[in-house]
C-alpha cells in the first residue's frame, strides 16, 4: 500500500531509505535541514529548510497528508529529533526512527570517552596536535584551549573564522578511505583525534587510521534519543513502513 512517507534526512541511510521506498512505491519526501550548499540528492522530492519548531513540522504533517515520518537524522541531530517526536503526538502520526549503530572499541583502539564537547576539551593535553572531526557547529567548546592546534575539517568553507586561536581548516565530503586518512593525520603531524561517536562506515575509516598508528580518540558519546520505535537499517524502516496499515481514504 502506498504511503505518504516523510524522511527527515541528511544522512547517507536517509538517501538509502529513500531509495527503497521509492521503489516501493511510496510517495516519498525527503526533508534537509540546508546545511550544505550541493547536498546529495536523494531519489523522490526533497524540501529543504527547517520547519518551525514541532508546532511547524506537525503544520507540515497536516497539510502534505503525511502518513508516516521516519526520522533518519544523524545520530547527534538532538533538537530535530525532539521537535519530530513532539510533532507525532500533536498531530498524531506514526514515527519511526532509523538510527545506525554506534562504533565499538575494538583490539588497538585507544579511546577515551566523553559525555558531550566541554568534557572532551578537557581531556586534551596541553600543546597537542589535535584532528577535531565533530562538524562545525561544535567548535565553541573548544576555544578555551588557545595552547592547543587544531585541525578541521569541513564541508563548504565556512562564513565565520573558527573560534579558535591556532587551527588549520582543509575542506572534504566524506566517505573517506583509510588511506587518506592516514596520510592525512601523517601530514598535520596529528597527536590527537576527537570524534562523535556518529557510527556508520563513511566517517569511519579515521577511526581505523588512528587504530593503525596507535592515536588516542577523545569519543563523545551520542545524546539519548527521544522514546520509540527504532531500526538501525534502512531494510528495517522499509519493513515498518510496509507493516503499516493503510492510510485512510
Ligand atoms: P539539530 O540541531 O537537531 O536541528 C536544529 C534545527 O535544524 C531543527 O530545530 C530544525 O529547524 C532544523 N533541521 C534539522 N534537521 C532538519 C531536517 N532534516 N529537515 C528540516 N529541518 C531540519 O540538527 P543539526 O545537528 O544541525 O543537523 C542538521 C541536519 O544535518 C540533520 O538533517 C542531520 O541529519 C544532518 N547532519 C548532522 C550532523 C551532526 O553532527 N549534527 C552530521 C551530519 C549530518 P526547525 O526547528 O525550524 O524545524
Amino acid at each position: 500500500m502506498a504511503l505518504r512517507v516523510l524522511i527527515l534526512g541528511g544522512t547517507a541511510e536517509a538517501s538509502a531509505l529513500a531509495g527503497g521506498a521509492v521503489a516501493a512505491g511510496h510517495d516519498v519526501l525527503t526533508s534537509l535541514a540546508g546545511r550544505t550548499s550541493r547536498p546529495a540528492l536523494p531519489a523522490g522530492r526533497v524540501r529543504i529548510g527547517g520547519f518551525g519548531g514541532p508546532e511547524g513540522l506537525a503544520a507540515f504533517l497536516d497539510a502534505e497528508r503525511i502518513d508516516a515520518l521516519v526520522d533518519a537524522t544523524h545520530p547527534f541531530a538532538a533538537t530535530i529529533s525532539a521537535n519530530a517526536e513532539r510533532a507525532c503526538r500533536l498531530r498524531p502520526t506514526p514515527r519511526l526512527m532509523l538510527l545506525r549503530p554506534a562504533w565499538t572499541r575494538q583490539d588497538g583502539d585507544r579511546w577515551l570517552d566523553a559525555g558531550d564537547m566541554a568534557e572532551a576539551a578537557r581531556l586534551l593535553p596541553a600543546g597537542a596536535r589535535v584532528f577535531l572531526a565533530v562538524g562545525r557547529q561544535e567548535l565553541d567548546a573548544f576555544a578555551g584551549r588557545p595552547d592547543t592546534w587544531f585541525l578541521l575539517r569541513v564541508v563548504d568553507p565556512p562564513e565565520a573564522p573558527p573560534p579558535l586561536a591556532r587551527h588549520e581548516l582543509v575542506l572534504g565530503r566524506g566517505p573517506f578511505r583509510l588511506e587518506d586518512e592516514l596520510a592525512l593525520l601523517a601530514r598535520h603531524r596529528i597527536g590527537w583525534i576527537v570524534a562523535k561517536n556518529a557510527g556508520g562506515e563513511g566517517s569511519g575509516a579515521k577511526l581505523a587510521a588512528a587504530r593503525r598508528l596507535g592515536l588516542p580518540v577523545v569519543m563523545v558519546r551520542r545524546p539519548g534519543p527521544p522514546p520509540g520505535p527504532r531500526v538501525p537499517s534502512a531494510e528495517g524502516a522499509l519493513d515498518w513502513l510496509a507493516a503499516l496499515p493503510p492510510p485512510h481514504a
